[in-house]
């Protein structure tokens, strides 16, 4: 992976028009992500470098630091990092990372953050000293290390991921953790999910966000490249041969979805597994709009109590399922 160090010169903190981040400013500390998902939608974003280089902002803490200092009101939350992975294998990405969020915390300032990357000890270490100031997702869908490899094949493995888990756990922070993507026939399998969600289970997982794969012409060009020699290619194909085309929440550009109806049933069948082992699901209404419009996921980036009490309380599968039946009304 090739590392292009360069100035920042727009703000660092950045404003975001999803829902679920509502007020909540966003930090990428880098362009490109050194994880090469193949459902990445970010690969075609315009800043985006190229794959096997990223761009890591020399500047951020400075500017940081400025930024904050300039601000009337602080905000509560900071999420990291819509297009990159905070936690990319990169010795110089993880040092500015570590210094950004050490920042935050230190001021009172809550981090949130998603990742499919490893968290070094000395994260964990510096997050134990403010466990009620993190907000920690975990992206996992598969414990099968092949099958991850062909869909995220710089990401963490799926033990590391695991350990990450246990190590917040351990440390007071339980982390929400998201099913995301879930490409139809190679990860949506009752046996690929199965055993995943045991062990979540185990781990005292009590949540976990569904979101399906949709397809952008880069991210089509991507899965083909990484799967086009597997039999799940075919399967994606046929699962995707009536898809329909949908605007993402807060977005300008269609993508082609899942249908509506295999959507809402899978997702059905995915709550009740996950229900045997304790869990609650919750279906991201960004990227499902046409389900879940109405479920917003407001604050799910930020931690406090109250917020994660409203938080559970839609997470019900009792909500899920009016959710689910009053999309189908509207339809
Ligand atoms: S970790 Fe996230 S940002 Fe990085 S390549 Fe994967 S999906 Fe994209």
């Amino acid at each position: 992976m090739r590392v292009l160090l360069k100035e920042r010169k727009s703000s660092v903190l950045s404003p975001s028009t999803l829902k679920c981040l509502n007020g909540t400013p966003t930090l990428n500390p880098t362009a490109g992500c050194a994880h090469l998902c193949s459902y990445c939608y970010a690969r075609g974003y315009s800043n985006y470098p190229g794959d096997g280089t990223i761009v890591l902002y020399t500047n951020l803490v400075e500017k940081l630091e400025n930024e904050l200092g300039r601000k009337r009101k602080v905000p509560e939350f900071v999420y990291f990092s819509p297009s990159c992975d905070a936690f990319q294998p990169i010795k110089e990405v993880l040092d500015t990372t570590y210094s950004l969020m050490a920042i935050l915390l230190k001021k009172g300032i809550g981090v949130s953050f998603l990742t499919k990357g490893r968290i070094p000890d000395r994260f964990i270490a510096l997050f134990k000293l403010h466990s009620n100031s993190v907000n920690a997702h975990i992206g996992i869908t598969t414990l099968n290390r092949q099958i991850q490899k062909q869909i995220e094949s710089h990401a963490a493995t799926p033990g590391a991921r695991l350990k990450n888990i246990r190590a917040l756990t351990q440390i007071g922070i339980l982390p929400e953790i998201r099913f995301d993507l879930l490409i139809p026939g190679l990860t949506d399998s009752a046996d690929n999910l199965d055993p995943l969600l045991n062990i979540l289970g185990k781990s005292g997982i009590k949540s976990v966000g569904l979101n399906y794969l949709f397809l952008r012409p880069i991210i089509n060009r991507n899965i083909r490249e990484g799967l086009g020699h597997t039999e799940a290619m075919a399967e994606i194909s046929r699962a995707f041969c009536d898809n329909v085309d949908i605007r993402l929440l807060a977005s300008k550009s269609r993508v082609k979805a899942l249908n509506l109806d295999f959507r809402q049933k899978q997702y059905n069948r995915i709550s009740l597994l996950a229900k045997q082992y304790g869990i609650k699901t919750y279906v991201c209404g960004y990227k499902n709009p046409d389900i879940a419009e109405d479920l917003t996921c407001s604050n799910i980036w930020q931690n406090n109590s109250d917020k994660k009490a409203f938080q559970y309380q839609l997470f019900s599968s009792q909500h899920s399922e009016i959710t689910l039946s009053q999309s189908s009304n509207q339809d």
